[in-house]
Protein backbone atom coordinates (compact mmCIF):
# COMPACT_ATOMS: atom_id res chain seq x y z
CA UNK A 1 0.00 0.00 0.00
CA UNK A 2 1.04 3.43 -0.87
CA UNK A 3 1.41 6.14 2.13
CA UNK A 4 -1.51 8.22 2.22
CA UNK A 5 -1.37 12.00 1.58
CA UNK A 6 -3.10 12.30 4.77
CA UNK A 7 -0.21 10.89 6.45
CA UNK A 8 2.41 13.62 5.47
CA UNK A 9 2.66 17.48 7.51
CA UNK A 10 2.48 19.78 4.94
CA UNK A 11 1.80 22.94 7.19
CA UNK A 12 4.59 25.46 6.31
CA UNK A 13 6.65 23.13 4.06
CA UNK A 14 7.86 23.03 1.00
CA UNK A 15 6.86 19.89 -1.23
CA UNK A 16 8.52 18.61 -4.34
CA UNK A 17 5.53 17.19 -6.25
CA UNK A 18 6.15 14.92 -8.85
CA UNK A 19 3.45 15.50 -11.09
CA UNK A 20 2.33 13.65 -15.02
CA UNK A 21 1.33 16.69 -16.92
CA UNK A 22 2.07 15.21 -20.24
CA UNK A 23 -0.59 16.43 -22.13
CA UNK A 24 -0.72 16.17 -25.83
CA UNK A 25 0.23 19.90 -27.44
CA UNK A 26 0.21 21.18 -30.95
CA UNK A 27 1.29 24.19 -33.23
CA UNK A 28 -1.15 26.68 -33.69
CA UNK A 29 0.21 27.78 -37.30
CA UNK A 30 2.33 30.64 -35.09
CA UNK A 31 4.66 28.82 -33.79
CA UNK A 32 2.76 28.70 -30.43
CA UNK A 33 2.43 25.79 -28.69
CA UNK A 34 -1.24 24.61 -27.80
CA UNK A 35 -2.41 21.87 -25.42
CA UNK A 36 -4.61 20.04 -26.95
CA UNK A 37 -6.32 18.37 -23.95
CA UNK A 38 -5.67 19.01 -20.38
CA UNK A 39 -7.21 15.68 -19.00
CA UNK A 40 -3.96 15.11 -17.31
CA UNK A 41 -3.71 18.93 -15.37
CA UNK A 42 -6.98 18.79 -14.21
CA UNK A 43 -6.15 15.26 -12.76
CA UNK A 44 -3.17 17.17 -11.04
CA UNK A 45 -5.92 19.75 -9.30
CA UNK A 46 -7.17 17.84 -6.41
CA UNK A 47 -3.84 17.02 -4.96
CA UNK A 48 -2.45 20.07 -5.77
CA UNK A 49 -5.27 22.19 -3.75
CA UNK A 50 -5.32 19.46 -0.81
CA UNK A 51 -1.36 20.72 -0.52
CA UNK A 52 -1.75 24.20 -0.87
CA UNK A 53 -5.10 23.79 1.67
CA UNK A 54 -3.30 22.18 4.04
CA UNK A 55 -0.32 25.24 4.12
CA UNK A 56 2.18 23.88 1.52
CA UNK A 57 4.27 25.88 -0.77
CA UNK A 58 4.96 23.92 -3.85
CA UNK A 59 7.58 22.55 -6.25
CA UNK A 60 5.94 20.92 -8.91
CA UNK A 61 8.27 18.54 -11.18
CA UNK A 62 6.81 16.64 -14.68
CA UNK A 63 8.04 15.99 -17.88
CA UNK A 64 7.00 16.04 -21.05
CA UNK A 65 7.47 13.79 -24.32
CA UNK A 66 10.88 12.45 -24.40
CA UNK A 67 13.59 15.14 -24.94
CA UNK A 68 15.98 12.19 -23.84
CA UNK A 69 18.32 15.12 -22.15
CA UNK A 70 18.10 17.78 -24.84
CA UNK A 71 16.53 21.19 -24.46
CA UNK A 72 13.54 20.18 -27.00
CA UNK A 73 11.92 23.93 -27.07
CA UNK A 74 8.63 21.94 -28.45
CA UNK A 75 8.50 20.14 -25.03
CA UNK A 76 9.00 23.12 -22.97
CA UNK A 77 6.62 23.02 -19.86
CA UNK A 78 5.68 26.60 -20.15
CA UNK A 79 2.30 26.70 -21.75
CA UNK A 80 1.14 23.96 -19.14
CA UNK A 81 2.83 26.21 -16.42
CA UNK A 82 -0.20 29.19 -17.96
CA UNK A 83 -2.80 26.62 -18.13
CA UNK A 84 -2.29 25.47 -14.65
CA UNK A 85 -2.32 28.95 -13.14
CA UNK A 86 -5.15 29.51 -15.34
CA UNK A 87 -6.89 26.66 -13.88
CA UNK A 88 -5.39 27.37 -10.08
CA UNK A 89 -6.94 30.72 -10.84
CA UNK A 90 -3.47 32.00 -9.16
CA UNK A 91 -0.01 32.76 -10.31
CA UNK A 92 2.75 29.71 -10.98
CA UNK A 93 6.19 30.64 -11.24
CA UNK A 94 8.18 29.01 -14.06
CA UNK A 95 12.14 28.33 -14.12
CA UNK A 96 13.24 27.66 -17.38
CA UNK A 97 15.60 25.28 -16.25
CA UNK A 98 14.78 22.21 -13.71
CA UNK A 99 17.83 22.48 -11.11
CA UNK A 100 19.99 24.88 -12.72
CA UNK A 101 20.44 28.96 -11.49
CA UNK A 102 17.02 30.13 -12.19
CA UNK A 103 15.47 26.98 -10.35
CA UNK A 104 17.57 27.59 -7.80
CA UNK A 105 17.12 31.86 -7.86
CA UNK A 106 12.98 30.56 -8.15
CA UNK A 107 12.89 28.26 -5.28
CA UNK A 108 15.13 30.57 -3.37
CA UNK A 109 12.13 33.37 -3.79
CA UNK A 110 8.53 31.38 -2.88
CA UNK A 111 6.66 32.68 -0.47
CA UNK A 112 4.85 30.45 1.56
CA UNK A 113 1.49 29.03 -0.25
CA UNK A 114 3.04 30.22 -3.51
CA UNK A 115 3.34 27.31 -6.64
CA UNK A 116 6.49 26.60 -8.92
CA UNK A 117 6.72 24.76 -12.15
CA UNK A 118 10.29 23.51 -13.18
CA UNK A 119 11.29 22.81 -16.70
CA UNK A 120 10.59 19.57 -18.24
CA UNK A 121 12.54 17.31 -15.86
CA UNK A 122 13.46 14.58 -18.88
CA UNK A 123 15.56 17.85 -20.18
CA UNK A 124 18.21 16.99 -17.71
CA UNK A 125 19.74 13.40 -19.09
CA UNK A 126 20.29 12.28 -15.21
CA UNK A 127 16.34 12.12 -15.13
CA UNK A 128 16.34 8.81 -16.86
CA UNK A 129 19.87 7.71 -16.96
CA UNK A 130 20.20 3.91 -16.32
CA UNK A 131 23.18 4.67 -13.94
CA UNK A 132 21.88 5.09 -10.15
CA UNK A 133 24.13 7.04 -9.27
CA UNK A 134 23.76 9.63 -11.65
CA UNK A 135 20.08 9.05 -10.51
CA UNK A 136 20.65 9.79 -7.32
CA UNK A 137 23.04 12.61 -7.72
CA UNK A 138 20.22 14.56 -9.53
CA UNK A 139 17.66 13.62 -7.22
CA UNK A 140 19.05 14.96 -4.64
CA UNK A 141 19.72 18.69 -5.92
CA UNK A 142 15.45 18.15 -7.20
CA UNK A 143 15.10 16.90 -3.06
CA UNK A 144 17.04 20.07 -1.93
CA UNK A 145 14.55 22.03 -2.84
CA UNK A 146 11.74 20.82 -0.45
CA UNK A 147 11.29 19.42 2.96
CA UNK A 148 9.05 16.86 1.73
CA UNK A 149 7.99 14.57 -1.49
CA UNK A 150 4.31 13.83 -2.92
CA UNK A 151 4.35 11.44 -5.57
CA UNK A 152 1.08 12.30 -7.94
CA UNK A 153 2.19 11.36 -11.29
CA UNK A 154 0.95 8.60 -11.81
CA UNK A 155 1.66 8.07 -15.48
CA UNK A 156 5.41 7.99 -14.97
CA UNK A 157 5.52 5.37 -11.63
CA UNK A 158 6.32 2.49 -13.79
CA UNK A 159 9.77 4.31 -14.45
CA UNK A 160 12.73 4.03 -12.60
CA UNK A 161 13.70 7.96 -12.98
CA UNK A 162 15.03 9.92 -10.55
CA UNK A 163 12.38 12.66 -9.74
CA UNK A 164 10.01 9.50 -9.42
CA UNK A 165 11.74 7.00 -7.90
CA UNK A 166 15.23 8.17 -5.90
CA UNK A 167 13.77 11.68 -5.27
CA UNK A 168 10.88 9.99 -2.90
CA UNK A 169 13.27 7.80 -1.29
CA UNK A 170 15.25 11.12 0.27
CA UNK A 171 12.58 12.99 1.71
CA UNK A 172 9.72 11.80 3.69
CA UNK A 173 6.77 10.81 0.82
CA UNK A 174 3.58 10.49 0.42
CA UNK A 175 1.00 9.87 -2.52
CA UNK A 176 -1.10 11.96 -4.13
CA UNK A 177 -4.86 11.57 -4.17
CA UNK A 178 -4.76 10.75 -8.32
CA UNK A 179 -2.13 8.02 -7.26
CA UNK A 180 -4.23 6.84 -4.87
CA UNK A 181 -7.21 6.19 -6.81
CA UNK A 182 -5.70 4.96 -9.64
CA UNK A 183 -3.76 1.90 -7.63
CA UNK A 184 -7.41 1.41 -5.96
CA UNK A 185 -9.03 0.83 -9.25
CA UNK A 186 -6.33 -1.19 -10.88
CA UNK A 187 -6.57 -3.27 -7.66
CA UNK A 188 -10.26 -3.95 -8.12
CA UNK A 189 -9.19 -5.15 -12.17
CA UNK A 190 -6.84 -7.41 -10.52
CA UNK A 191 -8.05 -8.93 -7.49
CA UNK A 192 -11.70 -8.96 -7.22
CA UNK A 193 -13.51 -7.99 -10.54
CA UNK A 194 -16.84 -8.47 -11.17
CA UNK A 195 -18.14 -10.89 -13.84
CA UNK A 196 -18.17 -11.05 -16.40
CA UNK A 197 -14.48 -9.15 -16.74
CA UNK A 198 -13.90 -8.23 -19.90
CA UNK A 199 -10.98 -6.67 -21.57
CA UNK A 200 -11.00 -4.44 -24.61
CA UNK A 201 -7.37 -3.89 -26.44
CA UNK A 202 -6.56 -1.71 -29.41
CA UNK A 203 -3.77 0.57 -30.53
CA UNK A 204 -0.98 0.77 -32.53
CA UNK A 205 1.56 -1.67 -31.19
CA UNK A 206 0.71 -5.40 -30.03
CA UNK A 207 3.78 -5.77 -28.26
CA UNK A 208 2.93 -2.95 -25.75
CA UNK A 209 -0.13 -4.68 -24.79
CA UNK A 210 0.92 -8.72 -24.76
CA UNK A 211 1.87 -8.75 -21.65
CA UNK A 212 -1.36 -7.26 -19.84
CA UNK A 213 -2.73 -10.45 -22.31
CA UNK A 214 -0.67 -12.30 -21.06
CA UNK A 215 -0.78 -11.98 -17.26
CA UNK A 216 -4.88 -11.30 -17.64
CA UNK A 217 -6.17 -14.27 -19.36
CA UNK A 218 -6.86 -16.34 -16.56
CA UNK A 219 -9.15 -13.67 -14.65
CA UNK A 220 -10.99 -12.41 -17.52
CA UNK A 221 -14.07 -13.64 -18.96
CA UNK A 222 -13.74 -12.26 -22.46
CA UNK A 223 -10.97 -10.24 -24.46
CA UNK A 224 -11.81 -8.01 -27.43
CA UNK A 225 -9.07 -6.74 -30.07
CA UNK A 226 -9.08 -3.91 -32.60
CA UNK A 227 -6.85 -1.07 -33.73
CA UNK A 228 -3.21 -1.68 -35.32
CA UNK A 229 -2.34 -4.61 -33.21
CA UNK A 230 -5.27 -6.86 -34.28
CA UNK A 231 -3.27 -7.23 -37.76
CA UNK A 232 -1.17 -8.74 -36.04
CA UNK A 233 -3.68 -11.63 -34.41
CA UNK A 234 -5.29 -11.76 -37.89
CA UNK A 235 -1.66 -12.74 -39.81
CA UNK A 236 -1.30 -15.17 -37.12
CA UNK A 237 -4.33 -16.94 -37.64
CA UNK A 238 -2.79 -17.27 -41.55
CA UNK A 239 -4.65 -14.22 -42.83
CA UNK A 240 -4.10 -11.99 -45.63
CA UNK A 241 -3.65 -8.86 -44.05
CA UNK A 242 -2.63 -6.24 -47.22
CA UNK A 243 0.04 -3.56 -46.35
CA UNK A 244 -1.67 -3.29 -42.49
CA UNK A 245 0.05 -2.98 -39.09
CA UNK A 246 2.58 -6.10 -37.81
CA UNK A 247 4.81 -6.99 -36.42
CA UNK A 248 5.91 -10.37 -37.25
CA UNK A 249 8.37 -11.21 -33.94
CA UNK A 250 5.10 -11.43 -32.14
CA UNK A 251 3.16 -13.49 -33.92
CA UNK A 252 4.58 -17.02 -32.22
CA UNK A 253 3.26 -15.45 -28.90
CA UNK A 254 0.03 -14.28 -30.14
CA UNK A 255 -0.56 -17.89 -31.90
CA UNK A 256 0.13 -19.08 -28.12
CA UNK A 257 -2.06 -16.80 -26.09
CA UNK A 258 -5.04 -17.76 -28.78
CA UNK A 259 -4.97 -21.16 -28.31
CA UNK A 260 -4.16 -21.07 -24.46
CA UNK A 261 -7.26 -18.73 -24.48
CA UNK A 262 -9.37 -21.50 -25.96
CA UNK A 263 -8.25 -23.30 -23.01
CA UNK A 264 -8.95 -21.86 -20.70
CA UNK A 265 -12.94 -20.83 -22.53
CA UNK A 266 -11.98 -17.39 -22.79
CA UNK A 267 -14.47 -15.47 -25.43
CA UNK A 268 -11.59 -14.00 -27.63
CA UNK A 269 -13.53 -11.52 -30.09
CA UNK A 270 -11.57 -10.35 -33.30
CA UNK A 271 -12.78 -8.21 -35.88
CA UNK A 272 -14.83 -9.73 -38.73
CA UNK A 273 -14.65 -6.53 -40.80
CA UNK A 274 -12.25 -3.72 -41.31
CA UNK A 275 -12.27 -0.22 -42.77
CA UNK A 276 -9.21 -0.12 -45.70
CA UNK A 277 -7.62 2.45 -47.14
CA UNK A 278 -5.28 2.66 -49.92
CA UNK A 279 -2.43 4.66 -47.42
CA UNK A 280 -2.44 5.93 -44.34
CA UNK A 281 -4.63 8.72 -45.13
CA UNK A 282 -7.99 10.12 -44.30
CA UNK A 283 -9.52 8.86 -47.83
CA UNK A 284 -11.29 6.13 -49.75
CA UNK A 285 -12.75 3.75 -46.73
CA UNK A 286 -14.24 0.72 -47.72
CA UNK A 287 -15.40 -1.90 -45.56
CA UNK A 288 -13.97 -5.39 -46.42
CA UNK A 289 -14.63 -8.81 -44.62
CA UNK A 290 -11.58 -9.86 -42.29
CA UNK A 291 -10.66 -12.86 -44.14
CA UNK A 292 -10.25 -10.60 -47.23
CA UNK A 293 -8.20 -7.68 -47.56
CA UNK A 294 -6.60 -7.22 -50.84
CA UNK A 295 -3.20 -7.05 -50.57
CA UNK A 296 -2.76 -3.04 -51.78
CA UNK A 297 -4.52 -2.28 -48.89
CA UNK A 298 -4.19 -1.49 -44.99
CA UNK A 299 -6.94 -1.40 -42.26
CA UNK A 300 -7.59 1.60 -40.64
CA UNK A 301 -10.60 0.45 -37.97
CA UNK A 302 -12.62 -2.20 -37.22
CA UNK A 303 -16.12 -2.48 -39.63
CA UNK A 304 -19.71 -1.81 -38.57
CA UNK A 305 -20.07 -5.70 -37.74
CA UNK A 306 -17.68 -5.83 -35.58
CA UNK A 307 -17.90 -2.84 -33.71
CA UNK A 308 -21.43 -3.99 -33.41
CA UNK A 309 -20.34 -7.45 -31.59
CA UNK A 310 -17.83 -5.88 -29.71
CA UNK A 311 -20.33 -3.10 -28.31
CA UNK A 312 -22.99 -6.42 -27.27
CA UNK A 313 -19.95 -8.18 -25.40
CA UNK A 314 -19.00 -5.05 -23.47
CA UNK A 315 -22.22 -4.27 -22.36
CA UNK A 316 -22.64 -7.75 -20.96
CA UNK A 317 -19.74 -7.32 -18.69
CA UNK A 318 -20.12 -6.01 -15.35
CA UNK A 319 -16.05 -4.60 -15.35
CA UNK A 320 -14.57 -3.59 -18.93
CA UNK A 321 -10.91 -2.55 -18.55
CA UNK A 322 -10.28 -0.90 -22.20
CA UNK A 323 -6.82 0.76 -23.51
CA UNK A 324 -6.39 2.00 -27.18
CA UNK A 325 -8.42 3.05 -30.26
CA UNK A 326 -10.18 0.55 -32.36
CA UNK A 327 -8.58 2.43 -35.15
CA UNK A 328 -7.26 5.96 -36.80
CA UNK A 329 -9.64 7.99 -34.22
CA UNK A 330 -7.46 10.81 -35.65
CA UNK A 331 -8.80 10.55 -38.92
CA UNK A 332 -12.65 10.90 -39.06
CA UNK A 333 -13.24 8.17 -41.86
CA UNK A 334 -11.61 5.30 -39.49
CA UNK A 335 -13.13 6.98 -35.64
CA UNK A 336 -16.25 5.00 -36.04
CA UNK A 337 -14.71 1.48 -34.48
CA UNK A 338 -13.48 3.60 -31.50
CA UNK A 339 -16.52 5.47 -31.20
CA UNK A 340 -18.99 2.35 -30.74
CA UNK A 341 -16.94 1.06 -28.24
CA UNK A 342 -16.54 4.29 -26.37
CA UNK A 343 -20.20 4.59 -26.27
CA UNK A 344 -20.61 1.10 -24.95
CA UNK A 345 -18.54 1.52 -22.65
CA UNK A 346 -20.53 4.45 -20.76
CA UNK A 347 -23.00 1.80 -21.21
CA UNK A 348 -22.13 -0.69 -18.72
CA UNK A 349 -23.73 -1.03 -15.66
CA UNK A 350 -20.39 -2.33 -13.37
CA UNK A 351 -17.33 -0.55 -13.50
CA UNK A 352 -15.99 0.66 -16.32
CA UNK A 353 -11.94 1.53 -16.95
CA UNK A 354 -10.58 3.83 -19.65
CA UNK A 355 -6.65 3.44 -19.28
CA UNK A 356 -4.19 5.43 -20.54
CA UNK A 357 -3.84 9.33 -21.43
CA UNK A 358 -4.40 8.62 -25.04
CA UNK A 359 -7.52 6.79 -24.92
CA UNK A 360 -8.66 9.32 -22.54
CA UNK A 361 -7.58 11.99 -25.26
CA UNK A 362 -9.38 9.60 -27.94
CA UNK A 363 -13.10 9.43 -26.17
CA UNK A 364 -12.43 13.22 -25.42
CA UNK A 365 -11.85 13.84 -28.59
CA UNK A 366 -14.53 11.65 -29.59
CA UNK A 367 -17.08 13.78 -27.70
CA UNK A 368 -17.83 12.03 -24.92
CA UNK A 369 -17.09 13.54 -21.11
CA UNK A 370 -15.28 11.79 -18.16
CA UNK A 371 -18.18 11.53 -16.35
CA UNK A 372 -19.90 9.22 -18.41
CA UNK A 373 -16.73 6.42 -17.38
CA UNK A 374 -16.31 4.48 -14.14
CA UNK A 375 -12.76 5.46 -13.96
CA UNK A 376 -10.57 7.61 -16.37
CA UNK A 377 -6.86 6.07 -15.55
CA UNK A 378 -4.03 8.58 -16.49
CA UNK A 379 -1.71 6.68 -16.92
CA UNK A 380 -1.01 4.29 -20.00
CA UNK A 381 2.15 2.63 -20.04
CA UNK A 382 1.48 2.66 -16.08
CA UNK A 383 -1.71 1.06 -15.75
CA UNK A 384 -0.85 -1.66 -18.09
CA UNK A 385 2.58 -2.54 -16.29
CA UNK A 386 0.38 -2.73 -13.16
CA UNK A 387 -2.13 -4.92 -14.98
CA UNK A 388 0.63 -6.99 -16.29
CA UNK A 389 1.70 -7.53 -12.39
CA UNK A 390 5.17 -5.96 -12.74
CA UNK A 391 6.33 -4.23 -9.71
CA UNK A 392 6.01 -0.58 -10.06
CA UNK A 393 9.60 1.41 -9.00
CA UNK A 394 7.31 4.73 -8.42
CA UNK A 395 4.69 3.27 -6.27
CA UNK A 396 7.42 1.45 -4.36
CA UNK A 397 9.20 4.16 -3.31
CA UNK A 398 5.73 5.55 -1.78
CA UNK A 399 5.16 2.36 0.76
P1 LIG B 1 -1.34 3.20 -28.56
O1 LIG B 1 -0.56 4.37 -28.06
O2 LIG B 1 -0.56 1.96 -28.75
O3 LIG B 1 -2.62 3.01 -27.76
O4 LIG B 1 -1.80 3.59 -30.04
C1 LIG B 1 -2.63 4.65 -30.33
C2 LIG B 1 -2.53 4.92 -31.81
O5 LIG B 1 -2.86 3.75 -32.53
C3 LIG B 1 -3.48 5.99 -32.30
O6 LIG B 1 -2.75 7.14 -32.60
C4 LIG B 1 -4.12 5.37 -33.53
O7 LIG B 1 -4.12 6.22 -34.65
C5 LIG B 1 -3.25 4.17 -33.81
N1 LIG B 1 -3.99 3.11 -34.52
C6 LIG B 1 -5.16 2.57 -34.21
N2 LIG B 1 -5.56 1.68 -35.14
C7 LIG B 1 -4.61 1.69 -36.09
C8 LIG B 1 -4.46 1.00 -37.33
N3 LIG B 1 -5.38 0.13 -37.76
N4 LIG B 1 -3.34 1.23 -38.05
C9 LIG B 1 -2.42 2.12 -37.62
N5 LIG B 1 -2.52 2.79 -36.47
C10 LIG B 1 -3.60 2.58 -35.70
Amino acid sequence: MVKELGSLDVRGKRVLLRCDLNVPLKDDGNGKRVITDDGRIRASLPTINALLDGGATLIITAHLGRPKGERKPELSLAPIAERLGSLLNRSVAFAHDTVGPEADSAVAALKSGDVLLLENVRYEAAETSKDENERKKFASKLASYADVYVGDGFGAVHRKHASVFEAAELLPHAAGTLVAAEVDVLRKLTESPQRPYGVVLGGAKVSDKIGVITNLLDKVNMLAIGGGMVFTFLAAQGKEIGTSLVEHESIPLVKELLSRAEKLGVRVLLPTDIVVAPSFANESPTTVNADSIPKDQMGLDIGPESARAFAQAIKECKTVFWNGPMGVFEFSNFAAGTKVVAQALTEVSGLSVVGGGDSAAAVRALGFSDSQFGYISTGGGASLEYLEGKELPGLTALR
